[in-house]
Parts: C-alpha cells; sequence; structure tokens
C-alpha cells in the first residue's frame, strides 16, 4: 500500500476543544548581549568616568541583561566635546550629498538587521515582536531614508533662506518606542548636517547601544553620533551643557517644563514632544467594527504607552451600548503576556514604577465611581503586566479623564451633538493628537478644523509616517518631527527666528 493510500485511511481528526493559541515564540540566539556596556563618545566604547553601572532588565521576566554605564558629568562633557570636534572637523563641511550616503547606508543596515533589532527592542521594553517587527522597525528605517533624501536638497526645502546647521544637538527620548524615536531625532539632525549626543531613557538603552554598531558598519565618522546612557541626572547634564546649540526632548510634560526653565535665556533652540490625552471620537454614522479596531489600536498598541494614544473615548449617546459591548467582546479576544510570542496583543508594562503608576490611577477611577471592565485573561506570574481595561460611566472630571495613565487603560464618555464632542475633546491641558470616525468627509474637516491636537486621524488611528509633521499644542510640547517641519529646528537661517527655536 502507497504512503498515500495510508494517510487516507487516518480517522479524521477530532475537532479541537480549545481554541487558544499554540505559543510561537521568536527566538532570542539573533541576539547577542555583551556583559556590561561602555559609553559611546568619538566612535569609541569609553568606560564611564563616573565609575557607575546599572542593571537593564527584561520587564517580562525581571531578568537582568546587562550592566549600564551610568554618564556623570564629566562623560557628557566628554561626549560634547566628541560632537563638537566632529562638527568643526568635518561634518558640517562635507558635501550634502555625503551626508546623504550615511543616512541611506544606516537605513539600509536597519532593514538588513531589523529582526535582531526587532527581538532585542521587545527584550528590553516589553512590547509585542510583532510591533517591533511590523511597526517600530520598518518606521525607523523609513526615517533614515526620508531624512537622507532631503540631505543634499535643503536649499530647495527652504528657497533662499540659506539654512545651516545648528551645531551640537543634544537629544534625550523615552522608553516607548526607543529606536524609533532616536531615528526621529538622529535622522533630521544629521540631515541638516549636525551632530549628536543622545541620551536613551534609562530602561531601555540596549538599542540605542546596538545601534553604534550600525554606526561603525555604515563608517560614520567618528564623534557625529555620540549615545550616553544613565538616568534623568545624566538627562540634565546634556541640558545644560553650555557647548550644546540645540536640546531636542521627548518625555513627560513635568520633565519637559523643567528644560524649559532651565533653558529660558540662553539662546539655545528647544523642541518639546510631551505627554497626550488624546479623545477618539465616535459619531453615530461610523462603521462600527472598523470603530472597535481603531479603538483597540489607539489605546492597547505598545500597552498604551503611545503619548498619542487614544486614552479618552467619546462616544455619541445613541450608539454608546453597542459599541461598548462590541468593545467588550474584542477586548476578550487581547492576548496578554510573552513579548517574544508573535501570538500576544499586549506585551509588559515597561517598568515597576510605570506599573505602580497605572495601578494608582486605575484605583483611584474605582473610588471617584467609574465602572471598570477587564477581560477574563491570566497574567504571567512574573514580569510586569496589566490586563487592558475599560472605564464606562467617567465623568470629566476624574483624574482617569484628565491625567495621562500611559497603559493600556481606556476611559469612556459621551456626547450628544458635534459641537458638545469638540468642547469635551478639547478639555484636556494636553493637545497632541485625536481621532474622528464618521463617514462624512464634511464632519471630519469640521472638526479637524476645531480639535486643538498636533494630529488628527480620520477613521484610522495611530497612523505614523516620516512624511507628515508630528507634534503637539499646549503641554504637549512645541516644535514637529517627520516631514520638512521635522528639520527647521535643526537648521539656522538668514535673519529668521526659526520654528520653536
Ligand atoms: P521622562 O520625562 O521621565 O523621561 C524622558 C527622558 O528624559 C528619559 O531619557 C529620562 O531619563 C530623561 N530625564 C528624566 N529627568 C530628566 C531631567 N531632569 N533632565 C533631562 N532629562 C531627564 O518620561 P518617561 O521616560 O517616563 O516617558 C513617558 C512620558 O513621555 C509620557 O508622559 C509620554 O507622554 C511622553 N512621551 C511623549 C512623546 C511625544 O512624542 N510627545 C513620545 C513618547 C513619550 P530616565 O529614563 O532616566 O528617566
Amino acid at each position: 500500500m502507497s504512503e498515500l493510500d495510508r494517510t487516507h485511511e487516518r480517522a479524521p481528526a477530532p475537532a479541537p476543544s480549545d481554541w487558544t493559541y499554540a505559543p510561537a515564540p521568536e527566538g532570542r540566539d539573533i541576539v547577542t548581549l555583551d556583559e556590561r556596556y561602555g559609553l559611546f563618545v568619538g566612535g569609541e566604547w569609553l568606560e564611564p568616568r563616573s565609575g557607575e553601572h546599572y542593571a537593564t532588565i527584561s520587564p517580562a521576566t525581571e531578568e537582568p541583561l546587562a550592566e549600564i554605564a551610568q554618564a556623570g558629568a564629566e562623560d557628557v562633557d566628554l561626549a560634547v566635546q566628541a560632537a563638537r570636534d566632529a562638527f568643526e572637523n568635518g561634518w558640517s563641511a562635507i558635501s550634502p550629498s555625503e551626508r546623504s550616503k550615511y543616512l541611506f547606508r544606516i537605513a539600509r543596515i536597519l532593514q538588513e538587521r531589523s529582526r535582531e533589532f526587532a527581538v532585542l527592542e521587545s527584550l528590553n521594553g516589553g512590547k509585542p515582536i510583532r510591533e517591533s517587527r511590523d511597526v517600530d522597525l520598518p518606521l525607523a528605517a523609513a526615517h533614515f531614508f526620508y531624512y537622507a533624501g532631503w540631505a543634499d536638497k535643503l536649499e530647495y526645502a527652504f528657497p533662499n533662506r540659506r539654512p545651516r546647521p545648528v551645531g551640537v544637538a543634544g537629544q534625550i527620548i523615552p522608553w516607548n518606542f526607543p529606536l524609533l524615536m532616536l531615528a526621529w531625532k538622529i535622522a533630521p539632525a544629521l540631515a541638516a548636517g549636525n551632530t549628536v549626543v543622545l541620551k536613551p531613557a534609562e530602561t531601555t538603552p540596549l538599542s540605542a547601544l546596538l545601534f553604534c554598531d550600525v554606526l561603525r558598519q555604515a563608517e560614520l565618522p567618528p564623534g557625529v553620533v555620540n549615545i550616553v546612557t544613565g538616568d534623568g541626572r545624566t538627562g540634565a547634564e546634556l541640558v545644560k551643557h553650555e557647548d550644546v546649540d540645540k536640546i531636542a526632548f521627548t518625555g513627560s510634560t513635568e520633565v519637559g517644563k523643567a528644560i524649559q526653565r532651565e533653558l529660558a535665556g540662553t539662546g539655545k533652540k528647544l523642541t518639546l514632544e510631551l505627554g497626550g490625552k488624546a479623545a477618539n471620537v465616535i459619531f453615530d454614522d461610523a462603521a462600527l467594527d472598523q470603530a472597535v479596531e481603531g479603538i483597540v489600536n489607539g489605546i492597547y498598541f505598545n500597552q498604551g504607552h503611545v503619548c498619542c494614544a487614544g486614552s479618552r473615548l467619546l462616544v455619541q449617546e445613541s450608539i454608546y451600548e453597542p459599541l461598548v459591548a462590541k468593545l467588550k467582546r474584542r477586548l476578550a479576544t487581547l492576548r496578554v503576556g510573552d513579548p517574544l510570542d508573535k501570538n500576544t496583543d499586549v506585551g509588559a508594562i515597561n517598568s515597576r514604577m510605570q506599573l505602580e503608576k497605572i495601578q494608582e490611577l486605575v484605583a483611584s477611577g474605582e473610588e471617584e465611581g467609574a465602572e471598570i471592565y477587564q477581560p477574563p485573561c491570566r497574567l504571567p506570574e512574573k514580569g510586569y503586566f496589566f490586563a487592558p481595561t475599560v472605564f464606562t460611566n467617567v465623568a470629566q472630571s476624574y483624574r482617569i479623564a484628565q491625567e495621562e495613565i500611559f497603559g493600556p487603560v481606556l476611559s469612556v464618555l459621551t456626547f450628544r451633538t458635534p459641537d458638545e464632542a469638540v468642547e469635551k475633546a478639547n478639555n484636556t491641558a494636553y493637545g497632541l493628537s485625536a481621532g474622528v470616525w464618521t463617514e462624512k468627509g464634511s464632519r471630519i474637516l469640521w472638526m479637524a478644523q476645531r480639535l486643538r491636537a498636533g494630529v488628527v486621524w480620520a477613521n484610522t488611528y495611530n497612523r505614523f509616517d516620516p512624511t507628515a509633521p508630528f507634534g503637539g499644542y499646549k503641554e504637549s510640547g512645541f516644535g514637529r518631527e517627520g516631514g520638512l517641519h521635522g528639520l527647521e529646528p535643526y537648521l539656522d537661517f538668514d535673519g529668521a527666528e526659526t520654528f520653536g527655536g
């Protein structure tokens, strides 16, 4: 009997009684970690003069991954000197097409090594591998490609304004999109002819340190990019260093305000990308199933660690019940767990401190009288995890409707008329982003004109593109990243005050 006939004789497989996904873990072997990292200054690895190190961990397992240098004042000074030397002695004078060449190289190497970076990003930051692989890495490479294209066309981008690099840029980034934020900062700065000292967040330094190897591969001249690791003290040293010409900061509004105070009167250029409390507005004519996907993407993407997250859901009263029912059903299908599992939708909270902040705000929501819903899901025993959460019965005055939670927690409010939607959406100290769901194009435009938010998404949410400027109003900061606008803060012009300058 042939093999084929034997197969036909087999009894049909019983229908599975359990529809849960089998684990699909991404291999970790592609990433090689050093036991201990130094500081990347002038193209070399230096031991920190401070003599201090700290451990960086995996938030999903709490296992230590590597020892990271804590840069002190002297270390920051060396990095700024290296950036100044590189600026004066070559980088600002090389031909713009040469600059583009380096940026194109970096973009291509990031693409080639994207799996390695994606695994490392999920390991150190806790975000699902699906997101690092499909969002963070492609976008990081796209930013380098995009700005590589502008590097030799600045005269055309800013005609009759004689654009010139600013000098040494100090850049400070947060932990929610470590490599992508690095790309948002470094790509336009280099394209404009500046040199850089960048400080990654304390909890997620590893992808920035691996990026130094990309710079080596790309043969970027020493000192053009310098990476100094450490906590907020390192950032503060960089901000106050006298030889830094521009500070670009992404992080909390509280630290952003402190930086603005520190720089007042110094003449240094400053851009701030700060927090948000975005409204995602659903009208009764919206396609509800698509809207539910947009709501889920808006608040549970990256565990809600997203400055532009749609954390306040404004639902038109007439569709409140069916929409919330659909949303709860959808929530029950989200898989929470191992960030390196390709099935995971919601990974680990980035740090214990952030988990405690989320827990405290959620407790305040319950105390103030909101109704909490969390789908039944088993959280891993080790590591920092939080179940996707929806609050209904939320008043605008509640802390969960006012403060940025920066976690997978949604507050649902209702409205009756478009005017009321606008009033409620704008009732926040922030102004980074908003979403509008309706089938009427005219209503989208009407809303977009009235919403005080840097980005307004229509019938979609959390879409990013290097060609589109991103930034905030009010306490969400000033200055824009992405697009042509993203080059301006890194340039000086003849006789003109620059945007965000
Ligand atoms: P923080 O403001 O605490 O930190 C941001 C960065 O600044 C980190 O590298 C941090 O170091 C550093 N830092 C901390 N204190 C100082 C200081 N005094 N001087 C200079 N640098 C300092 O924010 P988080 O890291 O907690 O990030 C979350 C916040 O960032 C959220 O509020 C979020 O909304 C906002 N954010 C905004 C984005 C935007 O584009 N608008 C994008 C992403 C996040 P350390 O890591 O050691 O604390």
